[in-house]
């Protein structure tokens, strides 16, 4: 801090009327040299004053911008996981460490487990998060009447039997079980190519139980919500239990449930927490009531066998490639609600594409129609099939798909 000496007093003039004009003369002339000399004194002051004020403006911009990166500084999410006397305890996403911090007590009335929150750098909880129906709405689908009924599936007769076996007898009539004194299987897992009916299969069976069918893509699980995938497990069956009866279906399982990498990087323990979670959720599974849960993967070979112990995942039901005469049925299904003219035939398209799965054969009918309206026709015949599988099979230059329509 700078000293502040007093301001200089304003110097007197002294006039006599007595005195000679020599005199006068003299006085004020000396006045004028003591009014130039405080004059400079004060210039002088006024310019130490200047640069003081100079520095404390310096000194305010720079604490205005340090408050203003405290105030806006990022705030960790986490998750409440208890409250206790004490405070509450949060589980910081990510790194998932958990720390027991004081919150205020507006707050920490309101405060339950499973609420995101926003901490600070002290773990100090500022605000609760509100979203979360958002986060789940992206990453879950509710279906709560599908569509689709067994009639609707082609070829899969077998594996229709095991899945009401082992999915609607339990919510249907679970005292069969219970009578036998067996317990039903928790989870049931379809495993075979893609387009092969896994997804239909599952809705299938939601739409006859009148179940909620709630799906969510182990994939997006993974990509979409890094630091986020346990607690969508969490939402996931909470959800299903909100909405009893119902059926959890996880496409692409492999996504969170792949055998351990030996690479040991962030991601890997995120998705390893993500199936952890899930296991966990299952363990709990029987007291859960009416939910059924159904998994489904095109990557047997890499699934981790954690998942498949039982009380987990211990319905294992293969949904192969379809036969011929399932191709058959399949494209049956397929032209029910289509124009069809009376020559075509099924079994001869059937065998005529001896790898196509069943999502291929709805491409080929869908393709077909698309002839027969760029042809201004009204029905779809045999040669319109006979393109459309051509094409399908060009389309793609790759050889496994063309092969398909070999
Ligand atoms: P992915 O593994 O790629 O998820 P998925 O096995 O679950 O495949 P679905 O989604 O059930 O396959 O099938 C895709 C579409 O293919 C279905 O909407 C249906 O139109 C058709 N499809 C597949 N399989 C059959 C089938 N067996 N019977 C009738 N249609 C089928």
């Amino acid at each position: 801090m700078s000293h502040s000496p007093s301001i200089p007093d304003r110097p007197d003039l002294d006039l006599d009327s007595s005195m000679s004009e020599a005199e006068r003369l003299d006085a004020l002339r000396r006045h004028l040299a003591r009014i130039v000399e405080v004059n400079g004194e004060l210039e002088e002051r006024l310019a130490e004053t200047r640069a003081r004020q100079d520095d404390l403006r310096e000194e305010v911009e720079h604490l205005t911008r340090e408050n203003e990166t405290l105030k806006t500084s990022s705030e960790y999410v986490a998750t409440v996981q208890e409250r206790s006397a004490d405070g509450v305890i949060v589980k910081q996403h990510g790194n998932n460490q958990e720390v027991l911090t004081e919150v205020g007590e507006d707050l920490a009335e309101e405060l339950e487990p499973g609420d995101r929150v926003a901490v600070n750098d002290s773990f100090s909880v500022q605000k609760t998060l509100d979203d979360e129906t958002d986060v789940r709405a992206q990453a879950m689908q509710i279906d709560r009447s599908p569509s689709v009924t067994y009639e609707d599936v082609g070829g899969l007769e077998e594996q229709i039997q095991d899945v009401r076996e082992a999915v609607e007898i339990p919510l249907e009539t679970p005292e069969r079980f219970a009578t036998v004194g067996i317990e039903p299987p928790a989870g049931v897992l379809l495993h075979g190519p893609p387009g092969t009916g896994k997804t239909m299969l599952a809705k299938a069976v939601a739409n006859r139980t009148d179940a909620t069918f709630i799906k969510m893509a182990g994939s997006e699980l993974v990509h979409k919500f890094i630091g986020e995938g346990a607690r969508l497990v969490r939402d996931l069956f909470q959800l299903a239990e909100d909405h009893e009866p119902s059926i959890i279906f996880i496409d692409e399982i492999d996504a969170i449930a792949s055998k351990r990498t030996d690479s040991k990087t962030s991601g890997d323990a995120e998705v390893q927490r993500t199936m952890m979670q899930l296991l966990s959720n299952m363990d709990g599974f029987e007291e859960r009531g009416d939910i059924r849960i159904i998994a489904a993967t095109n990557r047997f070979d890499m699934l981790d066998e954690a998942i498949l112990r039982p009380g987990r995942f211990d319905r294992l039901i293969e949904v192969p490639k379809p036969t011929e005469e399932a191709r058959e049925a399949i494209f049956a299904i397929h032209t029910r609600g289509m124009n069809v003219e009376d020559g075509v035939d099924f079994a001869k398209l059937a065998r005529e594409t001896p790898d196509a799965s069943g999502a291929d054969v709805k491409a080929i009918c869908t393709e077909a129609g698309m002839f027969a309206i760029r042809d201004e026709r009204d029905e779809v015949t045999m040669a319109d099939f006979l393109s459309a599988k051509e094409k399908l099979s060009h389309a793609t230059g790759d050889d496994e798909v063309s092969k398909t329509f070999a």
